[in-house]
């Protein structure tokens, strides 16, 4: 099964763009979503973030308190990465388990961070959505109902424009409207098609 990470920054238009390929019945698997699967109450990630960082981090009803969580991480940079040995495996596991199950000629699998990760889950290709700095802010105000001094810092925590740049194999340039998105992605699901069928046939 060929695998495409799905990446960019924040309001770069990722979930559009999954949007637009899952209705080409493309599977599309969200990082995201599995991680907060995972830590719900009874399953085994809640217990092992318990014990790494303490009761503090449970509201009474036993659910994760995700702010209490997000104030340890950002205390210390080792925290954080104490919180990632414990999700990455899991996440991982899980995405893995979850394209075993597909019949597809290839899936998305939609990390957010994938490019950040220190160890980050493999994809045979990573595809960047991206959009100038300005189209950016001004997508995550109206989305988020954020101040431009709020969207801006969240922006200036993320990796910069320029070093996911690099990193891309193929790039969706999402600065334009719907219409040309869409063109992007009909070209990109056909050179996805062409690049499983070949992997097929050579296998
Ligand atoms: P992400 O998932 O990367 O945070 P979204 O897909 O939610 O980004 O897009 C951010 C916002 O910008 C959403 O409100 C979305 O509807 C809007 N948007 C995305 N792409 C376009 C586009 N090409 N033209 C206009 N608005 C767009």
């Amino acid at each position: 099964m060929l695998t495409i990470g799905l990446t960019g920054g924040i309001g770069s238009g990722k979930s559009t763009v999954c949007r637009l390929f899952a209705e080409m019945a493309i599977p599309v698997i969200d990082a995201d979503i599995i991680a907060r699967q995972l830590v719900q109450p009874g399953q085994s990630a809640l217990q092992q973030i318990t014990e790494a960082f303490g009761p503090a981090v449970l509201n009474e009803d036993g659910s994760l308190n995700r702010a209490k969580l997000r104030d340890i991480i950002f205390s210390a940079a080792d925290k954080k990465q104490q919180l990632d040995n414990i999700m990455h495996p899991l996440v991982y596991a899980q995405i893995a388990a979850e394209v075993a199950e597909l019949k597809a000629p290839y899936c998305l699998i939609a990390v957010p961070l994938l490019l950040e990760s220190k160890n980050p889950y493999a994809v045979d290709r990573v595809l960047l959505i991206d959009c100038p700095l300005e189209t950016q802010l001004q997508r995550v105000i109206s989305r988020d109902q954020l101040s431009r001094q709020q969207a801006q810092a969240i922006i200036d925590s993320q990796m910069s424009r320029a070093d996911r740049l690099v990193k891309a194999d193929d790039l969706i340039d999402n600065t334009a409207g719907p219409e040309q998105l869409a063109e992007q992605v009909k070209r990109l699901h056909n050179s996805y098609i062409l690049l499983a069928t070949a992997r097929t046939q050579s296998a």
